[in-house]
């Protein structure tokens, strides 16, 4: 048995790395898909085309994740088409790197909003079908950096760390309505936004990380799976990291 047959799963920020990975785990999984992607746009309809060859319902949405407006309307729109949303992964995010002492207004700002308020848009807009339907699972991408911290990316960070708050905040609000909302902290996935650090850095990451190697958008995309299917129904307002015990 398909561990997500018979759920739609709306996962923002699939047209690349670690949302494409978990878009087709899902559709995999026998989830019916609803994505998102804001520039990538040829790649959001090839992914459409990609994942309907596993016989699922899938539809890809050109939506920015940090519109407030933008977020409600794609969540009546995928009610409309897919009759509710049983699961939603808050994965879009961007960084705009920089120490505190050269980063401007506009770095802080945008990070903030595609990284944070992204996540208040989106989860605000589906717990009314999620309430009605008297079940849901939130999943949303932190980042160990949001944990502890990273020089150069103090707005990134503080986008992260804000994640969890939220995350476990709406835990304990939407408990009792059988809503679970949970975060995953990735530590270094290879993927187009980590593949802009140079050489030497990504080799010292890597021999800091006990399992000695990167992380893959798949690996990330299984700890999903389990959050989004009901293996995971008793678990609510948790951080897991998927980061080869980078920060044990
Ligand atoms: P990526 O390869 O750069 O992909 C980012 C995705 O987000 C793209 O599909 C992009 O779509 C989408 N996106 C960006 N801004 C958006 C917006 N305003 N509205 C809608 N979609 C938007 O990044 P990734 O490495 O897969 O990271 C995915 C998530 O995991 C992020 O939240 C990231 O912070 C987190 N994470 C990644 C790592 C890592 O090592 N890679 C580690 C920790 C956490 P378009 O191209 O169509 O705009």
């Amino acid at each position: 048995m398909s561990l997500l047959q018979g759920k739609v799963a709306l996962i923002t920020g699939a047209s690349r790395g670690i949302g494409r990975a978990i878009a087709t785990r899902f559709a995999q999984e026998g989830a019916s898909i609803a994505f998102t992607y804001l520039s990538s746009v040829e790649k959001g309809q090839a992914l459409e085309t990609e994942l309907s060859a596993f016989g699922v319902k899938v539809k890809g949405y050109r939506s920015d994740a940090s519109d407030f407006k933008a977020a409600e309307e794609l969540v009546n729109q995928i009610v409309a088409d897919f009759g509710t949303i049983d699961a939603v992964i808050n994965n879009a995010g961007i960084t705009r790197d920089g120490l505190l002492m050269r980063m401007s207004e506009e770095q802080w700002d945008v990070v903030i909003n595609v990284n944070l308020k992204s996540v208040f848009n989106l989860t605000k807009a589906v717990i009314k079908p999620m309430m009605k339907a008297k079940k849901g699972s939130i999943i949303n991408l932190t980042s160990v950096v949001g944990i502890r911290g990273n020089a150069g990316q103090a707005n990134y960070a503080a986008s992260k760390a804000g994640i969890i708050g939220f995350t476990k905040s709406v835990a304990l609000e939407l408990g009792s309505r059988n809503i679970r909302s949970n975060a995953i902290a990735p530590g270094f996935i290879e993927t187009e936004m980590t593949g802009e650090i140079n050489d030497k850095a990504v080799e010292e990451w890597k021999q800091s990380i006990p399992l000695k190697r990167g992380g893959q958008p798949e690996e990330v995309a299984d700890c999903a799976l389990f959050l989004a299917s009901d293996l995971s129904r008793y678990i609510t307002g948790q951080v897991l990291q998927v980061d080869g015990g980078m920060l044990t």
